[in-house]
Protein backbone atom coordinates (compact mmCIF):
# COMPACT_ATOMS: atom_id res chain seq x y z
CA UNK A 1 0.00 0.00 0.00
CA UNK A 2 2.21 2.43 -1.11
CA UNK A 3 1.48 6.05 -1.57
CA UNK A 4 2.49 8.06 -4.85
CA UNK A 5 3.17 11.04 -3.96
CA UNK A 6 2.19 12.38 -7.49
CA UNK A 7 -1.05 14.70 -6.60
CA UNK A 8 0.60 18.09 -5.63
CA UNK A 9 -2.55 20.50 -6.01
CA UNK A 10 -4.65 18.14 -7.39
CA UNK A 11 -5.35 14.81 -9.26
CA UNK A 12 -2.54 13.46 -11.24
CA UNK A 13 -2.71 9.84 -11.38
CA UNK A 14 -3.97 7.81 -14.12
CA UNK A 15 -6.90 8.61 -16.63
CA UNK A 16 -9.55 7.37 -18.61
CA UNK A 17 -10.33 7.12 -21.85
CA UNK A 18 -13.92 8.18 -21.43
CA UNK A 19 -15.24 7.53 -25.04
CA UNK A 20 -14.28 3.94 -24.97
CA UNK A 21 -15.22 3.32 -21.49
CA UNK A 22 -19.10 4.32 -22.03
CA UNK A 23 -18.91 2.02 -24.98
CA UNK A 24 -17.39 -0.47 -22.90
CA UNK A 25 -20.04 -0.16 -20.40
CA UNK A 26 -22.86 -0.01 -21.82
CA UNK A 27 -22.27 -2.87 -23.94
CA UNK A 28 -21.34 -4.99 -20.32
CA UNK A 29 -24.61 -3.97 -19.09
CA UNK A 30 -26.87 -4.71 -22.37
CA UNK A 31 -24.97 -8.20 -21.94
CA UNK A 32 -26.24 -8.85 -18.65
CA UNK A 33 -29.77 -7.90 -18.85
CA UNK A 34 -29.66 -4.48 -17.44
CA UNK A 35 -32.40 -1.99 -19.14
CA UNK A 36 -30.52 1.21 -20.29
CA UNK A 37 -32.41 4.96 -19.74
CA UNK A 38 -31.08 7.31 -22.39
CA UNK A 39 -31.17 10.93 -20.06
CA UNK A 40 -28.97 13.03 -22.36
CA UNK A 41 -26.45 13.69 -24.30
CA UNK A 42 -23.31 15.70 -23.06
CA UNK A 43 -20.15 16.79 -25.54
CA UNK A 44 -21.31 13.91 -27.74
CA UNK A 45 -21.34 11.67 -25.05
CA UNK A 46 -24.26 9.48 -24.38
CA UNK A 47 -25.89 9.93 -20.13
CA UNK A 48 -27.07 6.45 -19.24
CA UNK A 49 -28.74 5.11 -16.10
CA UNK A 50 -29.08 1.86 -16.22
CA UNK A 51 -31.90 -0.56 -14.10
CA UNK A 52 -32.33 -4.38 -13.02
CA UNK A 53 -35.66 -5.14 -11.24
CA UNK A 54 -35.44 -9.03 -10.12
CA UNK A 55 -39.06 -10.59 -10.04
CA UNK A 56 -39.69 -10.06 -6.30
CA UNK A 57 -38.15 -7.06 -5.00
CA UNK A 58 -37.66 -6.01 -1.09
CA UNK A 59 -35.68 -3.10 -1.49
CA UNK A 60 -34.28 -1.09 -3.82
CA UNK A 61 -30.92 0.42 -3.78
CA UNK A 62 -29.05 3.20 -6.26
CA UNK A 63 -24.89 3.32 -7.37
CA UNK A 64 -23.60 6.16 -8.57
CA UNK A 65 -20.40 7.68 -9.89
CA UNK A 66 -18.52 9.91 -12.56
CA UNK A 67 -19.27 13.20 -11.27
CA UNK A 68 -15.99 14.34 -10.90
CA UNK A 69 -13.81 13.95 -14.17
CA UNK A 70 -10.23 13.44 -11.64
CA UNK A 71 -11.80 10.60 -9.77
CA UNK A 72 -11.53 7.56 -12.52
CA UNK A 73 -11.74 4.81 -9.94
CA UNK A 74 -15.66 4.72 -9.24
CA UNK A 75 -16.24 4.55 -13.02
CA UNK A 76 -13.87 1.63 -12.96
CA UNK A 77 -14.86 -0.19 -10.04
CA UNK A 78 -18.47 -0.17 -11.02
CA UNK A 79 -17.85 -1.67 -14.74
CA UNK A 80 -15.91 -4.47 -12.39
CA UNK A 81 -18.89 -5.01 -10.36
CA UNK A 82 -21.59 -5.13 -13.67
CA UNK A 83 -18.85 -7.53 -15.75
CA UNK A 84 -18.79 -9.81 -12.30
CA UNK A 85 -22.22 -9.82 -12.48
CA UNK A 86 -23.16 -10.79 -8.73
CA UNK A 87 -25.75 -9.20 -7.41
CA UNK A 88 -28.70 -9.72 -4.45
CA UNK A 89 -31.28 -11.50 -5.45
CA UNK A 90 -33.82 -9.21 -3.27
CA UNK A 91 -32.57 -5.76 -4.22
CA UNK A 92 -34.22 -3.95 -7.59
CA UNK A 93 -30.84 -2.15 -8.72
CA UNK A 94 -30.44 1.13 -10.21
CA UNK A 95 -26.78 2.68 -11.26
CA UNK A 96 -25.42 5.67 -12.96
CA UNK A 97 -21.60 5.29 -13.98
CA UNK A 98 -20.98 8.68 -15.50
CA UNK A 99 -22.78 11.93 -15.80
CA UNK A 100 -19.36 13.89 -16.63
CA UNK A 101 -17.84 13.07 -19.64
CA UNK A 102 -16.36 16.21 -20.58
CA UNK A 103 -14.84 16.12 -17.28
CA UNK A 104 -13.57 12.75 -17.34
CA UNK A 105 -11.94 13.54 -20.72
CA UNK A 106 -10.15 16.26 -19.71
CA UNK A 107 -9.23 14.87 -16.14
CA UNK A 108 -10.80 17.85 -14.59
CA UNK A 109 -13.43 17.84 -11.59
CA UNK A 110 -15.40 20.21 -12.84
CA UNK A 111 -17.45 19.89 -16.97
CA UNK A 112 -15.86 21.11 -19.55
CA UNK A 113 -17.76 24.54 -18.30
CA UNK A 114 -16.05 24.45 -15.51
CA UNK A 115 -19.19 23.97 -13.30
CA UNK A 116 -18.66 21.68 -10.55
CA UNK A 117 -21.82 18.90 -11.37
CA UNK A 118 -21.47 17.95 -7.49
CA UNK A 119 -22.31 20.85 -6.00
CA UNK A 120 -25.03 21.80 -8.65
CA UNK A 121 -28.07 20.21 -7.57
CA UNK A 122 -30.33 23.03 -5.18
CA UNK A 123 -30.29 25.72 -8.09
CA UNK A 124 -29.47 23.64 -11.08
CA UNK A 125 -27.13 25.28 -13.54
CA UNK A 126 -25.65 22.14 -15.63
CA UNK A 127 -27.82 20.29 -18.69
CA UNK A 128 -25.54 17.32 -16.87
CA UNK A 129 -27.42 17.56 -13.55
CA UNK A 130 -30.96 18.35 -14.71
CA UNK A 131 -30.94 15.62 -17.00
CA UNK A 132 -29.79 13.30 -14.10
CA UNK A 133 -32.05 14.69 -11.97
CA UNK A 134 -34.86 14.44 -14.11
CA UNK A 135 -33.79 10.37 -14.60
CA UNK A 136 -33.63 10.25 -10.67
CA UNK A 137 -37.14 11.51 -10.63
CA UNK A 138 -38.38 8.80 -12.39
CA UNK A 139 -37.66 6.13 -10.18
CA UNK A 140 -38.77 4.37 -7.10
CA UNK A 141 -37.32 5.96 -3.77
CA UNK A 142 -34.34 4.00 -2.65
CA UNK A 143 -33.41 2.12 0.74
CA UNK A 144 -29.59 2.91 0.21
CA UNK A 145 -27.82 5.46 -1.94
CA UNK A 146 -23.97 4.60 -2.66
CA UNK A 147 -22.30 7.19 -4.26
CA UNK A 148 -18.01 6.70 -4.87
CA UNK A 149 -15.41 9.47 -5.36
CA UNK A 150 -11.89 9.76 -4.95
CA UNK A 151 -10.08 12.18 -2.88
CA UNK A 152 -6.97 13.64 -3.83
CA UNK A 153 -5.68 15.02 -0.39
CA UNK A 154 -6.62 12.39 1.37
CA UNK A 155 -4.47 9.31 3.44
CA UNK A 156 -6.70 6.62 3.58
CA UNK A 157 -10.50 5.77 2.79
CA UNK A 158 -13.28 7.08 4.29
CA UNK A 159 -17.31 7.32 4.22
CA UNK A 160 -19.68 9.98 4.74
CA UNK A 161 -22.61 8.23 5.86
CA UNK A 162 -26.12 9.74 7.10
CA UNK A 163 -27.95 7.78 8.42
CA UNK A 164 -31.53 9.57 9.07
CA UNK A 165 -33.33 6.87 10.38
CA UNK A 166 -30.93 5.78 12.64
CA UNK A 167 -31.36 1.84 11.34
CA UNK A 168 -28.66 -0.43 10.60
CA UNK A 169 -26.31 1.38 8.35
CA UNK A 170 -23.31 -0.49 6.66
CA UNK A 171 -21.02 2.10 7.30
CA UNK A 172 -18.50 0.34 9.37
CA UNK A 173 -18.61 -3.14 7.59
CA UNK A 174 -17.35 -1.03 4.06
CA UNK A 175 -14.76 0.09 5.81
CA UNK A 176 -14.14 -3.47 7.55
CA UNK A 177 -14.08 -4.81 4.50
CA UNK A 178 -11.66 -1.92 2.35
CA UNK A 179 -9.03 -2.59 5.10
CA UNK A 180 -7.99 -5.30 3.70
CA UNK A 181 -6.75 -3.49 0.59
CA UNK A 182 -6.39 0.18 1.42
CA UNK A 183 -5.03 2.11 4.00
CA UNK A 184 -8.34 4.13 6.08
CA UNK A 185 -7.96 7.73 6.88
CA UNK A 186 -6.83 8.12 10.33
CA UNK A 187 -9.06 10.66 12.36
CA UNK A 188 -8.67 13.60 11.65
CA UNK A 189 -10.97 17.05 9.94
CA UNK A 190 -11.81 16.34 6.35
CA UNK A 191 -11.82 19.73 4.37
CA UNK A 192 -11.75 21.54 7.85
CA UNK A 193 -15.25 20.56 8.58
CA UNK A 194 -16.09 16.76 9.87
CA UNK A 195 -14.60 14.47 11.96
CA UNK A 196 -13.95 11.35 10.69
CA UNK A 197 -13.33 8.83 13.27
CA UNK A 198 -11.68 5.37 11.70
CA UNK A 199 -12.51 6.36 8.41
CA UNK A 200 -16.32 7.47 9.17
CA UNK A 201 -18.02 10.87 9.22
CA UNK A 202 -21.28 11.44 10.09
CA UNK A 203 -22.01 14.89 8.60
CA UNK A 204 -25.08 16.50 10.28
CA UNK A 205 -25.99 19.88 8.42
CA UNK A 206 -29.91 20.19 7.24
CA UNK A 207 -29.79 20.37 3.28
CA UNK A 208 -31.92 23.95 3.86
CA UNK A 209 -29.35 25.27 5.52
CA UNK A 210 -26.61 23.70 2.42
CA UNK A 211 -26.50 26.61 -0.46
CA UNK A 212 -24.66 24.15 -2.73
CA UNK A 213 -26.14 20.91 -2.71
CA UNK A 214 -24.28 17.75 -4.06
CA UNK A 215 -26.00 14.44 -5.43
CA UNK A 216 -26.14 13.20 -1.90
CA UNK A 217 -28.03 15.65 -0.26
CA UNK A 218 -30.54 15.94 -3.10
CA UNK A 219 -31.21 12.12 -2.57
CA UNK A 220 -31.35 12.94 1.35
CA UNK A 221 -34.51 15.12 0.26
CA UNK A 222 -36.04 13.26 -2.61
CA UNK A 223 -35.28 9.87 -2.68
CA UNK A 224 -33.46 8.45 -0.01
CA UNK A 225 -33.47 8.18 4.39
CA UNK A 226 -29.80 6.29 3.79
CA UNK A 227 -27.08 7.62 2.25
CA UNK A 228 -23.32 6.91 1.69
CA UNK A 229 -20.46 8.22 0.01
CA UNK A 230 -17.52 6.84 -0.38
CA UNK A 231 -14.08 8.41 -0.67
CA UNK A 232 -11.26 6.63 -2.28
CA UNK A 233 -7.49 7.94 -1.73
CA UNK A 234 -6.03 8.70 -5.01
CA UNK A 235 -2.74 9.23 -4.31
CA UNK A 236 -2.66 5.47 -4.27
CA UNK A 237 -2.08 2.80 -7.75
CA UNK A 238 -5.22 3.10 -9.58
CA UNK A 239 -6.17 -1.14 -9.06
CA UNK A 240 -5.92 -0.31 -5.39
CA UNK A 241 -8.67 2.39 -5.35
CA UNK A 242 -10.99 0.70 -7.64
CA UNK A 243 -10.15 -3.09 -5.80
CA UNK A 244 -11.38 -1.05 -2.76
CA UNK A 245 -14.59 0.36 -3.99
CA UNK A 246 -15.57 -2.81 -5.42
CA UNK A 247 -15.19 -4.58 -1.92
CA UNK A 248 -16.56 -1.27 -0.38
CA UNK A 249 -19.88 -1.71 -2.30
CA UNK A 250 -19.57 -5.97 -2.60
CA UNK A 251 -20.06 -5.38 2.17
CA UNK A 252 -22.65 -2.32 1.61
CA UNK A 253 -24.86 -5.20 -0.47
CA UNK A 254 -24.49 -8.00 1.64
ZN1 LIG B 1 -15.62 13.64 -5.91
Amino acid sequence: MKRLFLNKGRYHGETLDIANYLREFHEAALNRGWVAAHFGTIGGFQLHGYARIPPSPTRAIYISTGIHGDEPAGPVALRRLVEEDQWPADASLYICPCINPTGLAANTRENNRGIDLNRDYRHIQSDEVRAHAAWLDTLPRFDLSLILHEDWEAEGYYVYEVNLDQGPAPGACILQAVREVAPIQPTSKIDDAWDCIDGLIHPNIPPEERPLWAEALYLLVNKTRLSLTLEAPSDYPLELRVEAHVRAIRAALA
